[in-house]
């Protein structure tokens, strides 16, 4: 694809993306900022302007991009916001985050997929994403507590490291369920009387799983 049918498939997904209705204005001027084709390899690049989800290495999937639109509406980011993510996959989804809040830390279990996601938030020119290799069921407590969280890999409950990390006011979208069965996606909002969810929408994630992946 040269560089202008790229922009233009990029465009005609973000339409589409709008006539669906998920997500507002500055959500959609985000993901139009980011070319998803970075972010697949070779193989699967056909798939990038396709609203659909796509492999990543590590046997890992980045999300399709209604879902990705409505979980980063969901997360209502601001400007001001410390942003925590907990699957950082591709990177997808973090580098449409570090163009709307000040700054994302974002948790992946496999080493290789967080080089080369590290790789592509250079290539974006990226200044505002840190990056780790860990365990996130225990989320980043150095940096906590956070305006909001987001976690790209389904858990049978929430972990509560994250709520712990949570800032007053805070938000956290999340996919909740079991590993074989329809997950839903919940939204969390911590007030004065404490956390209070809500269901969005049905969603099939891959499985948040506990320790960092030593295969590769
Ligand atoms: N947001 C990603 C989607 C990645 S799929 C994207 O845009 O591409 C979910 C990711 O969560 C996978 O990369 C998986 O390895 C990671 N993951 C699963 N369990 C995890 C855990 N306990 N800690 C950190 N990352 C985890």
């Amino acid at each position: 694809m040269t560089d202008e049918e790229e922009r233009e498939a990029l465009a005609a997904l973000v339409m589409h993306l709008r006539r669906r209705n998920v997500a507002g204005r500055r959500v959609l001027a985000a993901l139009e900022g980011v070319p998803r084709s970075l972010f697949l390899d070779a193989r699967h690049r056909g798939l990038a302007y396709a609203d659909r989800a796509a492999p990543i290495d590590c046997g890992q999937t980045v999300s399709q991009p209604t879902v990705v639109a409505m979980m980063t509406e969901a997360l209502e980011p601001g400007e001001a916001h410390r942003v925590l993510e907990i699957g950082t996959g591709s990177g997808y989804q973090t580098a449409i985050l570090a163009r709307l809040v000040a700054h994302v830390f974002t948790v992946e279990r496999y080493r290789r997929l967080s080089d080369l996601a590290a790789e592509r938030f250079a290539v974006l020119r990226l200044a505002n994403v840190t990056r780790s290799v860990a365990d996130g069921h225990d989320g980043w407590a150095e940096h906590a507590p956070y305006d909001r969280i987001m976690v790209t890999a389904a858990a049978p409950a929430v972990p509560q490291a994250l709520v712990d990390q949570l800032a007053p006011d805070g938000i956290l979208v999340a996919p909740v369920g079991e590993q074989d069965g329809v997950q839903e996606l919940v939204r969390c909002r911590l007030g004065p009387d404490g956390l209070i969810g809500e269901r969005l929408a049905d969603v099939r994630f891959v499985p948040m799983v506990p320790g960092v992946a030593t295969r590769l």
